[in-house]
């Protein structure tokens, strides 16, 4: 396999006289699937996205030692990412009158923020309002997925079904056998890594090579068995053993960079949407591709009420235009697609397109995140160091709660994702006693013996939990911003206060000694994983698309992202939003032929 690492020439000049059979609004892993589909069945397709298209390897300077980099990684001064105290304190717009040029979202902080501060959006131009939200965006070529973490996970019949399982809110409209296929097709076109666990509320991919566990991980995993639960490791959208069919990526090799830094592999072995679907969809030759391109309406056929294209603002020019498209694939991510949607107000759809349930932009969920513990693995004090960190993840913890149990006081479940072992940074190092020579061995010997892990919980979703358009607040380019009704519940609460006890009393059972506990609860949004503002439904009163994202009632108006999620499980959504869109686009394309769209 001969690796092209250069992608193949955007077309910017894009021929607007022309009507595309479909139109995609977004190029992430949701925009990119679509086109990944449509594409190879023969339509003919447009991209619009509202990033630029950015050389990424030079973003992400995977292999740069930190001190190779004149600020260790920094961005330049003038940037600034948002903290914990900024987002908990204060109330959006968080840019308003901050004295800094630029200001990222807080994922800038972790550790690098010159690598991302190209792909991140800089909040003083993408203002939002409303209650306390770290939205965290990404606005370029391939979207959040240049800089994800990788970890890909199915959802059950315990989430597709979880009102049947505990009476709380909806059962999706479809269930796990409907969507296993599409996983597995996901999992053989873009590689994951993992091991098999055979649990049924976190079903086995189709996995290459697995990352291995290190001594403390092991021992965490032995002494979870004897409590009947489970740690496997990480299972990773990355293509540990290769993909012959694709010439943009290259096998991993274990050089541990997506990890330490906000994600990110610049031989791309780690998917992300461009070099694992757009680019090959390119190559079909069925695919030209607009970026700079800022999507503010869908444009509606007044005599059908059908879409009939989207308006757009070139985000260089600000010159508006529109695109002619016979279907409309929305997939700008969960809450910019609830934007546009919201946006796109017209006769025919007076409340916006798709809402005649006036669902639009409510169910809104993710995960809660923050409280985790931090173990010491004594039998590794003082022991010679180990090659750890070479991997793209440590494990995983699946769900145990309200599985065959019932807990008092929440219902669903949390997962934990954790590491330990060496890694670049000796852990705990600033926290160390001793001085000179001294400190310098405490922090040698201990440097491999940490062990942490942080819970992921299931926000609930519940209809009071919104997004709106402001009416006064606009974005840079004049589009009216978002406006946030959203906070997390008892539930979530609860939930939080028991991942701590249970990390604990983990730890604890494994015989590693617990030296520290986190029970502060991240800021809502914080998760990365927002999900639910147009939800999938039987019932066109109390949804937004059909099982196959299609608009109950707009029928070529398609939203394939995260926003169509029932319930947000406390699994992360990628791999499910790309096996959802893959079905639904099946569908699409063969509805398309037979003139049925
Ligand atoms: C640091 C980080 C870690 C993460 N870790 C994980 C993980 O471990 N596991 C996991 O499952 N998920 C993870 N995620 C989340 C994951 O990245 C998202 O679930 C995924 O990218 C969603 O895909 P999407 O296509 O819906 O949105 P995106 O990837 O955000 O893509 C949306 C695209 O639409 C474009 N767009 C937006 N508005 C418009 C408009 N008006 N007009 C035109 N284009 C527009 C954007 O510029 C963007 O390129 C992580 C995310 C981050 C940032
Ligand atoms: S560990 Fe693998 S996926 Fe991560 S940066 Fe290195 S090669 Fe890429």
């Amino acid at each position: 396999m001969t690796l092209v690492r250069v992608a193949p020439p955007l077309a910017q000049d894009v021929d607007l006289s022309q009507t595309y059979d479909a139109v995609i609004v977004g190029s992430g892993a949701a925009g990119g699937m679509a086109a990944h589909v449509l594409t190879t069945r023969g339509l003919k397709v447009l991209m619009l996205e509202a990033g630029k298209k950015l050389p990424i390897e030079q973003e992400l300077r995977s292999m740069q030692w930190p001190y190779d980099h004149p600020r260790r990684g920094d961005a330049p001064p003038g940037y600034h990412s948002l903290s914990f105290n900024e987002y908990t304190i204060r109330t959006p717009p968080y840019a308003k009158n901050s004295t800094f040029q630029h200001v990222m979202s807080y994922v800038g902080g972790w550790g690098g923020s010159d690598y991302v501060k190209n792909i991140l959006v800089d909040e003083k131009n993408h203002p939002y309002t409303g209650t306390k939200y770290a939205w965290v965006r990404a606005r370029a070529l391939g979207g959040k997925t240049n800089i994800w973490g990788r970890l890909a996970l199915r959802l059950s019949d315990y989430d597709f079904k979880g009102k049947t399982h505990d009476g709380y809110g909806d059962d999706w409209p479809i269930s796990y056998a409907d969507l296993e296929p599409y996983y597995d097709k996901v999992d053989l076109y873009l590689g994951i890594s993992g091991v098999k666990e055979n649990l049924p509320h976190l079903p086995d991919s189709l996995f290459q090579r697995p990352n291995k566990l290190t001594f403390g991980e092991v021992k965490l995993r032995d002494g979870l068995k004897k409590m009947g639960r489970v740690l496997t490791p990480y299972r990773a959208g990355v293509t540990t053993d290769g993909l012959k069919h694709n010439r943009y990526r290259s096998k991993c090799y274990g050089r541990g960079a997506c990890d330490r830094r906000p994600g990110g592999c610049d031989i791309h072995a780690a998917f992300d949407s461009p070099t694992g679907l757009i680019y090959p969809a390119m190559d079909t030759g069925n695919l030209t591709i607009r970026t700079n391109s800022i999507a503010h309406e869908v444009l509606v056929d007044s005599n059908t009420g059908k879409a009939r294209g989207i308006a757009f603002i070139d985000s260089a020019t600000h010159k508006s235009y529109e695109a002619k498209a016979k279907v409309v694939i929305v997939a700008a991510s969960t809450l910019e697609s609830a934007r546009l949607l919201l946006l796109s107000r017209s006769s025919a759809h007076p409340n916006g397109i798709g809402n005649s349930s006036g669902h639009v932009g409510h169910n809104f969920c993710e995960h809660v995140m923050g409280p985790g513990v931090t173990g010491l693995v004594k039998d590794l004090v003082g022991k010679p160091p180990t090659l750890d960190d070479g991997r793209p993840g440590g494990f995983y913890i699946p769900r145990f709660r309200n599985l065959k149990d019932r807990q008092p006081g929440f219902v669903r479940g949390y997962g934990f994702e954790g590491s330990g072992g060496f890694s670049i940074f000796p852990g705990k190092a600033t926290g160390a006693a001793g001085f000179g020579a001294q400190f310098k061995k405490e922090v040698r010997d201990h440097a491999g013996a940490f062990i942490g892990m942080g819970g992921f919980g299931e926000v609930l979703a519940r209809y009071e939990n919104y997004v709106d358009l402001d009416p006064d607040a606009k974005d840079a380019w004049g589009v009216p911003a978002l406006r946030f009704h959203y906070q997390f519940g008892d539930n979530e609460r609860k939930m939080c206060e028991d991942m701590v006890a249970a990390g604990r009393e983990m730890f604890e059972a494994a015989g590693i000694e617990v030296v520290g506990t986190d029970e502060k609860v991240l800021t809502e949004g914080w998760s990365i994983h927002e999900l639910g503002t147009a939800r999938m439904g039987s019932d066109p009163k109390t949804s937004v698309l059909n099982q196959f994202q299609q608009s109950h009632d707009v029928k070529n108006l398609f939203v394939v992202d995260g926003s169509s999620h029932v319930s947000a499980s406390c699994q992360n959504p990628t791999w499910t939003i790309m096996a959802l869109a893959w079905r639904s686009c099946e569908y699409l394309a063969s509805e398309f032929k037979k003139g049925n769209v």
